[in-house]
């Protein structure tokens, strides 16, 4: 049997009785086609685009995706869920979660 855990407070979570939260991010490099040089036309860059795409469904290829697009998940309890959506980046308040100097 498949046991999960929160991901941020680590403890266990029971199937039957917590409930369990996915987090799911995707980190991806932004392309900004006015910023790339000043062509009129923007083709090359959608094909750049296409290409990259291309290349990270071909999972061989893990070290290009990894700079160019990241997907994270993550599993959470109800606590932690809430605590994330307050706070999905992490900041400052960050101390206030318990995560002191660890
Ligand atoms: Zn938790």
């Amino acid at each position: 049997m498949i046991r999960y855990s929160c991901d941020l407070c680590k403890r266990d979570l029971d199937r039957e009785e917590d409930l369990r939260y996915v987090v799911k991010m995707e980190v991806y490099a932004a392309f900004d086609p006015a910023s790339v040089g000043g062509e009129d036309d923007d083709r090359d860059h959608l094909e750049e685009i296409q290409d990259i795409l291309e290349r990270l469904d071909d999972s061989t290829d893990d070290q290009i995706g990894d700079d160019v697009y990241q997907q994270l998940r993550f599993d959470l309890c109800p606590e932690c869920r809430k605590r994330f959506i307050k706070n999905p980046l992490g900041r400052e308040t960050a101390k206030a979660f318990g995560f002191s100097s660890n």
